[in-house]
């Protein structure tokens, strides 16, 4: 009679996809009992040290109390109405601190029930700002190589062609326009060649395109590269210079991670639509927003198709809204700076030690997020458990060990992480 531990595995493993997996070949999976500060316990008893904030989104760790009771507080009130003809105080709340803590020109929130979606939204937002100006060629996006979106078909056209899906979607996927990835630079200077090659683009495209879009300075799940806000910076400026519009994702970057509350703040730049998730909850719930100019917002209200053509089924869910107010609140109140500031420190001082091994490409670390880069695509059935047994949940993909740790993680925590990544990619060495 296998353990109740194992028939949660054999029935998972037998009939639930998880995030980009094969059914016919799992990876391993850990079932997980309870989690609390930047601790996951599993269901057989053992504790790991979380890297992840379950990508990107607990950032004040897990089980926090704070958190905990805005979602019973607002439970006992509503755990959700339509937002069609209604509205509430955790909507407007929420609203509210979006258009407080972001750049002074981004004033109107439109709320979505994920980050794709929240991308989808800031898509059909440009697309429709420029049919309202009576430009409606302009439909293309223009990003840049190892950008990554989201899953859902409008973001996943605007993820990297050959690290995304787009060999296989080919037929169905919108065609839009990459251009070179930057290559990583100090923070004042850009990387000449990669803006010639946006630049040229908006040159020769500029009529049948309505936005760039860009995870500023950090790349997320397209790579995890980073690169310098002075090309941030250019990008503005030529889409200013050829009428295109912004779109910054800021699901991974937003609020914290990389050293500023946003990550375009580094670059000194407003977008005219901005996306963000991810930690917004705080990692508790399913949440994300986009907010956009009163260029864009008053552009397409005034325009011949004056309805934004979105309306999510548990949009401003009241129990999702509820928590985020509470986690910007808790996040606002904190010394953030200084706890992102400490990790980016000890991750610089304990993962640049790996640099040396042989099967390492490069160590780099931005905010709270460290990463070592392989030659070679690591074997997921292989470190997944061998992570486990050390006591710590990193998650690598491709050829990518990296963390981006709850900033609330003590640096003794810390320490046993690096250690442990530092280990496996030295057994990775001596294979
Ligand atoms: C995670 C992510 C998304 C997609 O968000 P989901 O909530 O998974 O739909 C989009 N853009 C970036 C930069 C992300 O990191």
């Amino acid at each position: 009679m296998p353990s109740h531990y194992q028939q949660l595995i054999d029935f998972d493993q037998k009939h639930i996809w998880h995030p980009y997996t094969s059914l016919n070949h799992p990876t391993p999976v850990f079932p997980v009992e309870s989690a609390s500060g930047v601790r996951l316990k599993l269901a057989d008893g053992r504790e790991l040290i979380d890297g992840m904030s379950s990508w990107w989104a607990a950032v004040h760790g897990y089980n926090h109390p704070v958190l905990n009771a805005a979602v019973t507080d607002q439970l006992t009130k509503m755990s959700h109405v339509m937002f069609g003809g209604l509205t509430h105080q955790p909507a407007v709340d929420l609203a509210k601190t979006l258009i407080d803590i972001s750049h002074q020109d981004l004033q109107h929130v439109f709320f979505a029930d994920s980050g794709s979606v929240s991308v989808e939204v800031a898509i059909k937002m440009a697309i429709q700002y420029w049919a309202s100006k009576g430009q409606p060629q302009k439909q293309r996006l223009l990003t840049i190589e190892n950008a990554y979106h989201g899953d859902t078909f409008g973001a996943m056209a605007v993820c990297d062609p050959d690290n995304g899906m787009h060999h296989l979607f080919k037929d169905v996927l919108a065609k839009h326009l990459f251009a070179k990835r930057p290559q990583c630079v100090d923070a004042e200077h850009y990387d000449p060649a990669a803006i010639a090659d946006l630049q040229g683009l908006l040159t020769t495209h500029q009529h049948s395109i309505a936005a760039v879009i860009l995870e500023p300075i950090v790349q997320g799940a397209g790579g995890m590269r980073f690169y310098s806000p002075a090309y941030l910076k250019k990008a503005r400026e030529l889409c200013d210079e050829f009428g295109v519009l912004l779109i910054l994702d800021e699901i991974a970057t937003g609020f914290g991670r990389t050293g500023s509350l946003f990550a375009y703040q580094q670059a000194d730049v407003c977008p005219d639509i901005l996306c963000v998730g991810k930690a917004l909850t705080g990692g508790y719930m399913s949440l994300a927003a986009t907010l956009c100019s009163s260029k864009v917002a008053n552009g397409i209200g005034s325009g011949e198709y004056p309805t934004l053509m979105h309306g999510p089924t548990f949009m401003a869910n009241p129990l999702a809204c509820a928590v985020a107010n509470a986690s910007l609140k808790l996040l606002l109140d904190s010394p953030w700076q200084q706890r992102v500031s400490a990790i980016e420190q000890q991750l610089r001082r304990e993962l640049e030690p790996c640099r040396s091994l042989s099967a390492v490409k490069d160590v780099r670390v931005k905010g709270a997020i460290g990463v070592i880069e392989l030659h070679q695509p690591i074997d997921i059935h292989w470190i997944q458990p061998r992570f486990v047994e050390l006591g710590v949940w990193v998650r690598p993909f491709a050829n990518l060990v990296y963390v981006m740790p709850p900033y609330i993680m003590p640096a003794e925590d810390l320490s046993t992480l690096t250690a442990a990544m530092q280990q496996v990619v030295a057994e990775i060495s001596q294979k």
